[in-house]
């Protein structure tokens, strides 16, 4: 740190990325990435021509992607916003809709680390509300806490998610406050409440082409809610960087979209891979949440969880532990293809049998 540094960032403790390692060639089932490449369509518009115009700026209205967007999910272009991530968009929300202490802002103790990263960038008081002892979230503790919500459905890392009933149960109990709800994992089986935004006044959801859409390289999120919402979004971005989506982004993100059918596939096949890979680890003994997303949470009495992260990093293959105390004995393991996920299997089996 030097001593140029503002007292305000001085204490800040800031997100841990998952491991990307360059050093040599990992199975990598760490950080959630599609193990399918984006469809040809996406491929093919990254032409030459394209790469041709980066002396241009790109567009900050994001016209056609926003276009493509509404049409895809059944809003006008309005109730669109797109930014460089998700994770962009949960900070903007961080700036846009939470104040202090005034407004609050309410997230479960075990979810995506950057919430807190968040609120203590942005000096918003946390309001941490502990998960159920089955780690699923228990939507009551969400409905009269005068604050901003935030929920990640499914939430990770557990993978559980929580019903569109109960989702709206928590935005219809808090008509004076934003519920935000990240759906960064919501292609792999649960339900979307982006139709919900029609109806309420309070809701964002924000969603993610990183996961299911296979483009975590590109950087681009977007997020739908009422134009009011959005337009306050807009408002944050005009202020920090309006060209913060490059132009062969806005290209893949359209031609992603327009091809929507193939990454729906790959998100059948990934659910697939996931219940395999999950049987099979049930017969090892495992315990398994019920996850609704590209990832399996899992924990076994015979080896601890950092020990069999380290295991499984020795022979080649990188999952993600958390050491926070309350998940500590459990992995992450994100569902890769179905080779991945054998040999994986393979690693663990013999990890067993030398304890
Ligand atoms: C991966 C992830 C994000 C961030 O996605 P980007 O669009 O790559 O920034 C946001 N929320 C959750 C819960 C995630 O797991």
């Amino acid at each position: 740190m030097s001593r140029f540094l503002s007292s305000k960032y001085r204490d800040l403790e800031a997100y841990t990325p998952g491991e990307q390692p360059r050093d040599m060639k990992y199975i990598k089932l760490n950080t959630n990435e599609s193990p399918y490449p984006p469809s040809k369509r996406v491929i093919d518009a990254l032409s030459s021509d394209e790469v041709m115009k980066l002396n241009l700026y790109s567009d900050p209205t994001a016209k056609e992607l926003k276009a493509r967007i509404a049409e895809l999910y059944g809003v006008e272009s309005e109730n669109v916003f797109v930014s460089n991530g998700s994770d962009d968009i949960l900070n903007f929300s961080f700036m846009a809709f939470c104040e202090g202490d005034k407004t609050a802002v309410s997230f479960p103790e075990i979810s995506y680390g950057f919430y807190s990263v968040y609120a203590e960038l942005h000096g918003v008081k946390a309001n941490v509300i502990p998960l159920k002892d089955d780690f699923s979230i228990d939507p009551c503790d969400y409905m009269k806490n005068d604050s901003t919500v935030v929920i990640a459905n499914p939430n990770a890392p557990t993978g559980i998610a929580l019903g569109l009933d109960d989702i709206e149960g928590i935005v219809k109990s808090n008509p004076d406050h934003l519920v935000l709800v990240d759906e960064a994992y919501v292609d792999f089986g649960a339900q979307s409440a982006i139709e919900l935004t029609q109806k309420y006044s309070n809701l964002l959801v924000v969603c993610t082409f990183s996961k299911s859409r296979s483009l975590a390289g590109a950087r681009l999120g977007f997020a739908i809610a009422s134009k009011e919402i959005i337009a306050d979004l807009e408002k944050i971005k005009y202020s920090t960087n309006p060209y913060n989506i490059n132009r062969l982004s806005l290209i893949a993100g359209e031609m992603a979209i327009l091809d929507n059918g193939y990454y729906m596939d790959n998100c059948k096949r990934i659910v697939e891979t996931r219940e395999y890979t999950q049987n099979a680890l049930r017969k090892l003994g495992f315990y398994v949440t019920d996850s609704k997303a590209n990832f399996i949470f899992a924990k076994s009495d015979k080896i601890g969880g950092e020990e069999l992260y380290l295991k499984l990093k020795a022979r080649g293959i990188l999952i993600r532990h958390f050491s926070k105390e309350k998940i500590k004995d459990y992995n992450r393991i994100t569902v890769g293809t179905k080779a991945e996920m054998d040999s994986l299997i393979s690693a663990i089996t013999e990890i067993l049998k030398e304890l």
